[in-house]
């Protein structure tokens, strides 16, 4: 057959168009059925000319609705008024073939997330014909990637977060130490040149310097969470009240502070003297954000969080300051919850504010969130989770079995930081005996009678201050102990009736932690 058709002059083009029409139709049907892809035309100056079942779906137009429009609708405004439309027929036409990813609008204006392949077609003789576009809706993909890099990028956060913690409270834990040798030295100097007013004042600069690195400490071991709290059930409003004299003297004059509270707020379970200096941070950053003036709202209000990665869903408080300054740019806003972190010049700031309410309100089983907008404001809020009765049984009895002097056992494998805590009990009037580990000090307990013992918590040998505590309490229920920590995690161990001091520790801290002890 083919061969009697070869024969025929006549009949050979006529057979061979009916094949290419047939397979034309064919490839036609083929390209106009595809659903997955939008498939269609555009002559030279990017009119469509033909649409398939795919650009339908996709897009939102039916063919009628869309053959002789400018393919320029398919882009955002944006795009269009940045000429993108053009530029991709330009690129195609000069490489032969354009490829990009980005929004596309659909006809109800909904966008989606679009892949596209734009070639130019040409005749036999190179001419352009138009071109051929492929466009594939990869929404679901693309979000999918967002989110991803989104929980990626938030763990390395939380990790960086976690490595900054371990090493702040490394070196805040030493720090401490130091601090305790320097102030608990100091008292002693003190004494000493007592009758002499420049060495008096010398003394008291050391001693005023000490105690602000112990405070700038105090941040740091808050951030890492290493710190020991003395958690107890609160009242905001009555918090934010007995310190709204210190804050309104610390914003100055030009500022308004506006403080609304809820007498039905929850009671929450903080540290108190945490929770007051996390309140004085926002207050100092909001007043720094307002150099020309403006007003500082305070707020809690009960509220309820659902669950995510940073927090347990639940009843909550949200402690919330709010400015009225500059507000804070989006790159920075990533950083401003790392120790260190500051954009104020040196001298003023020194990154640990936020830090210090970022663990206040981690440790507290809570979490912080901030929201900025630049040349509006900053708003900072404490999530922290309501109270539940308390459950723990005080070992108090009624009445004050406040501890007269008498014999201090101090439990401490430092000798400098033992020599400077024996000084201050002395100071108390308390005789002191030293042993620098947990064994000695039970043998000693067993050969002598003593009226306390004070015990470091982390030390070397088989048992430590808090091992050490609750043999004391098996052995000698009557024998109160207090431990005393520069931080550790063993600190995190201890149940709360054990009473805990915070090296370093003033003389009043001493005395009260003692009184505490003894009334236990
Ligand atoms: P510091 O105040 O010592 O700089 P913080 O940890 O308190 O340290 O704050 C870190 C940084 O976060 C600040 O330097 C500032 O850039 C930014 N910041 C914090 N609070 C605010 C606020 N209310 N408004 C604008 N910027 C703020
Ligand atoms: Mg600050």
């Amino acid at each position: 057959m083919g061969g009697a058709r070869m024969a025929n002059p006549h009949e050979k083009p006529q057979a061979f168009s009916r094949e290419l029409c047939d397979s034309e139709r064919r490839f036609r049907l083929l390209v106009e059925g595809v659903t997955d892809y939008a498939i269609y035309m555009l002559d030279q100056n990017g009119y469509v000319t033909n649409w398939n079942a795919g650009a339908e779906r996709i897009k939102g137009y039916r063919a009628d609705e869309i053959i002789g429009k400018h393919f320029s609708v398919f882009y955002t405004p944006e795009e269009r008024a940045a000429g993108l439309p053009e530029r991709a027929l330009g690129l195609a036409l000069k490489e032969g073939k354009y490829e990009a990813e980005g929004w596309r609008v659909r006809k109800d204006g909904s966008f989606f997330w679009a892949t596209a392949v734009l070639d130019s077609i040409r005749d036999d003789d190179g001419n352009l014909v138009g071109f051929a576009k492929i466009t594939r809706d990869i929404t679901e993909r693309h979000n999918t990637q967002l989110e991803l890099e989104r929980v990626q990028k938030q763990l390395a956060q939380a990790q960086k977060m976690d490595a900054l913690g371990q090493l702040t409270g490394g070196v805040a834990h030493d720090f401490n130490n130091l601090l305790m040798v320097v102030s608990g030295n100091m008292q002693r100097l003190k004494r000493l040149v007592s009758d002499d007013p420049k060495g008096a004042r010398a003394a008291q600069a050391i001693e005023t310097a000490a105690e602000r690195g112990a405070s700038l400490t105090r941040q740091l071991l808050t951030f890492s969470r290493r710190q020991r709290v003395n958690p107890q059930s609160v009242s905001l409003l009555e918090r934010i009240q007995s310190i709204r004299d210190v804050l309104t003297s610390g914003i100055g004059t030009h500022i308004g502070l506006d403080i609304d509270v809820s007498p039905q707020t929850f009671p929450v379970i903080v540290d108190v003297a945490e929770l007051e200096v996390a309140l004085v941070n926002l207050v100092l950053n909001a007043r720094d954000a307002m150099p020309e003036g403006g007003t500082i709202a305070i707020r809690a209000a009960n509220t309820t969080l659902d669950p995510d990665d940073t927090v347990a869903g639940g009843e909550y408080v949200a402690l919330t300051v709010t400015d009225t300054g500059v507000g804070i740019p989006p790159d920075v806003l990533e950083k401003v919850f790392e120790p260190f972190f500051t954009t104020k010049p040196s001298g003023r700031g020194t990154g640990l504010g936020l830090s210090q309410v970022h663990g206040f309100a981690h440790q507290a089983g809570g979490t912080v969130r901030i929201e900025s907008t630049l040349g509006v404001g900053t708003a900072v809020s404490i999530y922290l989770p309501r109270a539940t009765p308390p459950a723990i049984a005080s070992r108090a009895e009624n009445g004050e079995a406040r501890l007269q002097a008498g014999t201090v056992l101090l439990v401490e494998d430092n000798p400098h930081v033992a020599d400077a805590s024996a000084d201050l009990l002395e100071q108390l009037g308390y005789a002191v005996q030293w042993v620098a580990d947990a064994e000695s000090a039970l043998r000693a307990i067993e050969a002598d009678r003593f009226d306390l013992v004070l015990s470091d918590i982390v030390m070397p040998g088989r048992l430590d201050g808090l091992g050490l505590a609750r043999l004391i309490r098996q052995r000698h229920p009557v024998l109160p102990v207090l431990l005393a920590t520069a931080y550790s995690d063993a600190a995190h161990r201890v149940p709360n009736d054990f009473p805990i001091l915070r090296k370093p520790y003033q003389m009043h801290e001493l005395s009260q932690a003692i009184a505490k002890a003894a009334r236990g």
